[in-house]
């Protein structure tokens, strides 16, 4: 059993140690963050993406630091737009040699756009990868890994493009550092389920995982990633409550909906022609 296993469950109502643990059962390691290398494992407990590919149940990954800048750049990639199109771009960015410090900053910004185009607010995207490129460059991969995590939160939260949403991925899948990871689908699927209201601010939904959630990267890993595969295929925007594990709990659980009466066709009675002119 791996660290990110928690163990039994206890009682009917799940608490987030047993929500994640229904989750891992149910989907099962998801093998985040997918990286382009890993193109040979062909492993993709997701179903999702097309380029990159996963590591299920491996949280060494990643080592190097060409790894830890992929991870930063889809990190931005994905912001607004789905993994898809965010690995549509990396894939191009692998193809056009630019996936790399020097590469991204040496691209003519328009360019840039081009082969990223994929991921939706292209032009705003290729500034914000220059302009992490530029940092990077002055202050390197290396030198981050040395920071404590708070610090290293700071720093990149100082960058422009750069949210709590995007620090915290690059934190935990580009540093192994516990911070949890909150994004839409996270909020969603606790106010569902009845866990928050819609006030929470991500400190405060956050701060709710750091205390209640053993602060470990691996669980951290896999639970973002769990969320992420539950609100993809199950919890949507249209949520398919009769396909989900935690109908018998949810809060805003949606029953299905009775058969369709058949509608009764009027009978339509055609008057005879007379046959008069
Ligand atoms: S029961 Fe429905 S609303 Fe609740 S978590 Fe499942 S899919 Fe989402």
């Amino acid at each position: 059993m791996s660290r990110s296993d928690l163990g039994n469950l206890s009682s009917n109502r799940p608490s987030l140690v047993e929500l994640y643990q229904l989750l891992l059962s149910h989907y099962g390691h998801q093998g985040w963050w997918p990286l382009l290398r890993l193109g040979a494992s062909r492993q993709n407990p997701t179903a999702r993406g097309r380029f990159t590919w996963y590591h299920p149940d491996n949280y060494t990954i990643p080592t190097a630091e060409t790894d830890i800048f992929e991870i930063m750049v889809g990190a931005i990639l994905t912001q607004n737009t789905s993994w898809e199109n965010a690995d549509k771009a990396l894939g191009n960015l692998h193809l056009n040699g630019v996936m790399n410090i020097k590469g991204i900053l040496n691209s003519e910004t328009d360019q840039l756009a081009e082969i990223i185009r994929s991921s939706g607010y292209y032009n705003q995207k290729a500034i914000k990868l220059q302009n992490l490129a530029k940092i990077l460059y002055r202050t390197p991969i290396s030198k981050l890994a040395s920071f404590s995590m708070e610090d290293l939160r700071s720093f990149l939260l100082e960058i422009k493009g750069i949210g709590p949403e995007t620090a915290d991925s690059i934190l935990l899948y580009g540093f192994h550092l516990p911070s949890f990871v909150v994004d839409t689908y996270t909020r969603r699927l606790l106010l569902r389920m009845g866990y928050l209201d819609s006030s929470a601010t991500y400190k405060t939904i956050q701060a709710l995982f750091h205390s209640e959630i053993p602060k470990e990267e691996s669980i951290y890993n896999e639970y973002h990633a769990l969320i992420v595969q539950h609100m993809v295929h199950v919890c949507k925007k249209k949520p398919n409550c009769g396909d989900c594990l935690f109908q018998a709990t949810c809060a805003k659980v949606i029953p299905p909906s009775p058969p369709r009466k058949k509608s009764r066709k009027k009978k339509t009675t055609r008057k005879k022609s007379s046959g008069k002119k």
